[in-house]
């Protein structure tokens, strides 16, 4: 690799911080959620990782589960979050003893038609506010009854997902909560709500299951600074400087001019890009660490590279690696300067970038 755009993952704080998820919900299964290459970190080493550890992983499609199974990771159950999105995959469901969700009429009917050897465990999904997936009340009665009754059917275990658990002030996910508690169900089946802002900050939505994801990963799911004790960055995304000029007051950095020097500056050249990944939404200000200090994003994301103001930074060098989130500016910092959420930023880096496992 000469291009040293690296994004190093330590799996061992993605451990930590799946233990962490299930120390706050002690009596609760924790279903890792690896959905989208671990939420770009990389599902297989991330389900290796927690091999030893995890009840459950969650995945959003049957692709993403079939990976995880063909490199060997057949011992822990892979829910489907969004189920089947045709009927043929029930071969492979039965065949690796996937749990799928049902989230409507159309899926439930695939369900009940099918001709299986043994049942299927299902996570029926009822909507109580999120207004995406899942079954509204009275649909999700008749799902629930009419699952009862066939023989395709193993375990049930009822969930429901929020919409603004991670903002703190809003009153919906109480409401979410007493709604799913008011479906005839509740005490009858197992339940899973709590995402990963539920599991730091809304106690009472522990059940059963819960499904922590971007915590696992190390950022918080909070849109607002939240004190969270623990959580430990897994991503460090960095790169080598591969330019350092002076530049005159007045005088403009990168594409559309967008930065223009205010005094004489010193701007350093980045080799990472939007084609890694790296957002071109990032205003200039975004920080980046370099040699022990911050430093700031100047001029626009090209493809290949970004600019940066020097400016303070110690005895810059070409080939000095740069830091663009991690350990020292937190993704969810950058996230805020790109106008996005860390779990944007982490799934789209691209597979240019070369991932170093520690
Ligand atoms: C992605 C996902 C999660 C994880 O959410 P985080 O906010 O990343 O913790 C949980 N449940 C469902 C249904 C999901 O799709």
């Amino acid at each position: 690799m000469a291009r040293k755009c690296t994004a190093s993952i330590n799996l061992s704080a993605i451990k930590e911080n799946y233990l962490y998820a299930k120390s706050l919900a002690p009596s609760s299964k924790a279903i890792a959620i690896i959905k989208a290459d671990a939420y770009g970190h990389g599902a297989i080493k991330v389900a290796k990782e927690l091999n030893e550890v995890a009840d459950a992983y969650g995945v959003a499609c049957i692709e993403e589960a079939i990976e995880l199974i063909s490199s060997g990771i057949d011992k822990i159950p892979i829910l489907l979050l969004e189920g089947v999105f045709e009927k043929s995959e029930l071969i492979l469901v039965e065949k690796h003893s996937l749990i799928v969700t049902v989230c409507n009429s159309v899926q439930l009917q695939w369900l009940l038609d099918a001709h299986l050897n043994r049942p299927i465990d299902v996570f029926v999904k009822y909507d109580s506010g999120m207004g995406r997936l899942g079954f509204q009340d009275d649909s999700f009665t008749h799902a629930i009854n009419l699952l009862e009754k066939s023989n395709n059917i193993g375990e049930i275990t009822l969930m429901t997902h929020f919409s603004s658990a991670d903002d703190l002030g809003s009153t919906l996910t109480t409401k979410q909560i007493s709604n799913f508690d008011n479906t005839l169900y509740t005490e009858k089946y197992p339940g899973s709500l709590a995402n990963s802002a539920a599991i730091l900050k809304w106690s009472e939505s522990h059940r059963e299951y819960v499904r922590p994801g971007i915590m696992l990963y190390g950022s918080s799911p909070f849109s607002e600074k939240t004190p969270l004790k623990k959580l430990t960055p897994a991503m460090t995304l960095s790169s080598l400087l591969i330019s350092i000029k002076s530049f005159k007051a007045g005088q403009s950095i990168g594409y559309g001019c967008r930065y223009i020097c205010k005094k004489n500056t010193l701007i350093g050249v980045v080799a990472i890009g939007y084609a890694d990944g790296y957002p071109r939404s990032a205003i200039d200000g975004t920080p980046v660490f370099i040699n022990g200090v911050k430093s700031k994003i100047a001029g626009r994301v090209s493809m290949d590279m970004i600019t940066i103001d020097l400016t303070g930074v110690p005895n810059p060098q070409i080939g000095d690696r740069v830091e663009l989130f991690g350990e020292n500016v937190s993704v969810d910092e950058v996230a805020k300067y790109c106008n996005t959420i860390s779990y944007e930023i982490l799934s789209k880096i691209t597979r240019r970038v070369y991932k170093a496992y520690i």
